[in-house]
Parts: structure tokens; C-alpha cells; sequence
């Protein structure tokens, strides 16, 4: 599709994130809503995604994100007529001391609250889920079985094509290099294509959501973070299924894709960058190091390649959601870490709502885009959080 003179909502970003979005927008009926895409569809951060979904978080309002997100990707294939590749297999983290424990604890008894199954096992019943396990060093575990796992890259296509079905148009290979703002109002985009008029414009821009916020003039404190995660060769040795399981000390978390087994770091690093994301090679050693002492039988497999993408983080490790401050029509969905994939169902209808009702249906101040300086910096906050994906 050419790139259209006006639109009704423009969207910057044709990740998971503007795809959802989209598709929410063209369900509730609104026309001429157009997804701006500098690359293709679902090429970003979105590809670099560990496809994992949980409802173990510490807030209410992203714990009902996760659900929600559940309940889309089991109906995934009737709505969106593609399979999502959605495996409700859970989510494992290796708990090695008593402060961590401490803080599971009480988040579990806010998730149990909403009803999610969540508990505190042993190690030995954790090395009973995933036999492979090194437990001795070990004071617990969290087991949630009805976390999971999904493809990134179906649901994404998933939304992107019903969006299109809807009347939606997303283009690709056009970059955004200007927001026009006159008055305090958005007035629309001007593209490596030519300009759009719009009176509404949404920043689905993922890591490089800070760059697109200043084109509005508008501060957005989201800090891109490269994040490695390597896969080995076919290894039957580990049968599955594997849920993803975390190493809260270490940070190191693994799952099985097919025969293969991903193993990442968990590591978080500023590269300066908020658009290419070289691997670090030497990010390998420690990998494998975190990961032998884990699961010493990984041992005997041969690491076959590896990716490494940016999480755009916030200081406080929640996501930025909501009408930009000072620039009416400008709407920011950004800032979502590691679980911008799990989050995109509820994002995409909670900003189809602030922008076809007025509000959304939820309290969102979790993610006022106002609760942050234009000096805030990325402190460790994010780092005594189960940090899983
Ligand atoms: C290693 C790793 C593992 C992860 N694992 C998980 C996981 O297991 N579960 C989970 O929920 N999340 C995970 N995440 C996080 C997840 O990938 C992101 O939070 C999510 O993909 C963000 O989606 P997005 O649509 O906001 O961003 P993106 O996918 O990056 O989409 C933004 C799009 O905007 C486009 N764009 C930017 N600027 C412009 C412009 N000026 N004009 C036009 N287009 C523009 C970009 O090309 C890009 O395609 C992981 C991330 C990494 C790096």
C-alpha cells in the first residue's frame, strides 16, 4: 500500500506493539488508520523476543495485562485466523535467597488475589519439572503453570492481517522524520514519502521510542538495553517440554525451541544505540558459564548461533502509556522492557479506548507518561524485579 495524504490515527511503528494497536482500532470501527513502518512489519525489537508470557508481576494492572493476553492467544487462531504457536507450558524461577523469596512472596499474594496460579515449591519439586536442574545451591522455586509461551512473529502477523482485513493500512519502508505540531496539537507526520495530515498520532516506536518523542518535542524516558540470547544445536538430551525458567540469582533464563535450547545472560547493557544491535561474542563465555553451573548437562551441546536485540526499558520498569504530556493528539506505547510482546493485546485495546472513548476502561496510572522528569535516568530498580525476559 502507497503511503496515504491523511489519516485518521497515524501509528509510528509496526512492531507487536502498533500492530495490536491497529487492529484495535479497525475492530472498534475506525477508519483510515495507517501503521508507519521505516523496515517491515514485526522486524524490530519484536523479532528478537523470547516469546515468553507470564502473569507473575508485581503490579495489578500488568498482572490483568497477562491475563488478558492469556485469554487472546487461547482464541488467537479463531480471531486471527493464524496459530500463534501458544503453549501454556509455565514459567519456572530458581529463588537462592531468602530476600528474593521474601519478595516473591508478597507479589504472589497480590497475583493470587486476581485469581492466578502461582505457588512456592521446593527444589526437589522444581527438579521434577525440569530434571536436568543443579538444585543443591537452591532455596525454592516459583512455579506459575499457566504462564507460557507464544511465537512472537505469528502474533504480530496475526494482528497485522486482521488489521489490514479491517481497512486498516500498514505501510512499510517508511520512516517517520518529522511530527508536525502547531497550537499543542499533533497536525500529522512528514515520511521519507511525504507528509500525512492526522490528528492523532501514537508512538509505537519501540527502543527507538525516545528519538520519535523528541520529534514532538516531547521527553520519553525510555533507555534502550541490548539483551543476548544464544540457541544451541538440536539437543534431545534435554527433553521437553521446558518451561522458561529463570535463574533469579544469575539472572540466566532458558527454554527449548523445538530440539534447540535458547539460553540467554540476561544481561543488560547500554551499546549507545537505539536502531542496530551488533553481538557481543564474549557475552557467549558467560553464558556458558551461568548456564553449565544451571544445568551441567548443556555441557555436551554445541552452541549454534545466537541474537542479541534492545529492551526498552523505563527507570521504573513499567511501560509508558497514554496522551503525551503538553501535545494533545500525541499517544506514547513504549517503555515495555522485557514484556512488550505479552502486554500487546491489552496495549492495543487500552489506547483504541483512550482514543475512541476518551479514557480507557482501566485505571493505567501505573503508566502515566507524566510520572517522569525530562532528566530521569535509568537507575537499578529494574533489577530487584524477577527480570524473566
Ligand atoms: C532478547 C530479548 C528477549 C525478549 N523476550 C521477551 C519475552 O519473552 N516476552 C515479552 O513479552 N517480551 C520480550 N522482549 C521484549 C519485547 O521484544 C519488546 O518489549 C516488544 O517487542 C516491543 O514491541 P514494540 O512493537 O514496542 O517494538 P518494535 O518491535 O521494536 O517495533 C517498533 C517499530 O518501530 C519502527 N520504527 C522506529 N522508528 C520509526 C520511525 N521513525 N518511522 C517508522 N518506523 C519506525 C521500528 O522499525 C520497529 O519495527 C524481549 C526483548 C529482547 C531484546
Amino acid at each position: 500500500m502507497g503511503q496515504p495524504k491523511t489519516a485518521s490515527v497515524v501509528i509510528i511503528g509496526g512492531g507487536v506493539v502498533g500492530c495490536s494497536i491497529a487492529y484495535n482500532l479497525a475492530r472498534r470501527g475506525q477508519r483510515d488508520v495507517v501503521v508507519l513502518e521505516r523496515e517491515t512489519v514485526g522486524s524490530g525489537t519484536t523479532s528478537k523476543a523470547a516469546g515468553g508470557i507470564r502473569a507473575q508481576f508485581p503490579t495489578e494492572t500488568e498482572i490483568r495485562f497477562s491475563l488478558e493476553s492469556l485469554r487472546v492467544l487461547k482464541n488467537f487462531t479463531e480471531e486471527f485466523g493464524v496459530d500463534p504457536g501458544f503453549k501454556q507450558i509455565g514459567y519456572l524461577f530458581l529463588v537462592s535467597d531468602e530476600k528474593a523469596l521474601r519478595g516473591f512472596e508478597t507479589r504472589i499474594a497480590l497475583q493470587k488475589r486476581f485469581g492466578v496460579d502461582v505457588r512456592v515449591i521446593t527444589p526437589k519439586d522444581a527438579q521434577a519439572i525440569v530434571p536436568a536442574l543443579r538444585v543443591d545451591d537452591l532455596i525454592a522455586a516459583v512455579w506459575g503453570p499457566q504462564d507460557g509461551l507464544a511465537g512472537p512473529a505469528e502474533v504480530t502477523q496475526g494482528f497485522a492481517k486482521r488489521a489490514r482485513e479491517l481497512g486498516a493500512g500498514i505501510v512499510e519502508g517508511v520512516e517517520v522524520t518529522a511530527i508536525d505540531v502547531a497550537g499543542g496539537k499533533v497536525r500529522g507526520v512528514r515520511t521519507t514519502q511525504g507528509e500525512i495530515a492526522s490528528p492523532v498520532v501514537v508512538n509505537a516506536a519501540g527502543p527507538t521510542a525516545a528519538r520519535v518523542g523528541r520529534l514532538a518535542g516531547v521527553s520519553v524516558a525510555v533507555f534502550p538495553r541490548r539483551r543476548h540470547i544464544f540457541f544451541t544445536e538440536p539437543f534431545p538430551e534435554l527433553p521437553g517440554p521446558v518451561p522458561l525458567t529463570t535463574d533469579h540469582t544469575s539472572s540466566f533464563y532458558f527454554r527449548k525451541e523445538m530440539e534447540q535450547v535458547l539460553l540467554s545472560p540476561g544481561d543488560v547493557e547500554d551499546i549507545g544505540q537505539d536502531q542496530i544491535v551488533p553481538m557481543d561474542w564474549a557475552k557467549l563465555d558467560e553464558t556458558v558459564t551461568k548456564a553449565v553451573h544451571r544445568l551441567p548437562l548443556i555441557e555436551r551441546a554445541k552452541i549454534s548461533g545466537g541474537w542479541a536485540g534492545l529492551r526498552p526499558l523505563t527507570p521504573d520498569d513499567h511501560a509508558i502509556l497514554g496522551p503525551a504530556p503538553g501535545v494533545e493528539g500525541f499517544f506514547l506505547a513504549v517503555g515495555f522492557g522485557g514484556h512488550g510482546f505479552q502486554h500487546s493485546p491489552m496495549t492495543g485495546r487500552m489506547v483504541a479506548e483512550w482514543i475512541l472513548d476518551g479514557k480507557p476502561s482501566m485505571d493505567l496510572s501505573l503508566f502515566n507518561p507524566a510520572r517522569f522528569g525530562k532528566d530521569a535516568r535509568l537507575g537499578d530498580a529494574h533489577k530487584d524485579k524477577p527480570d524473566a525476559e
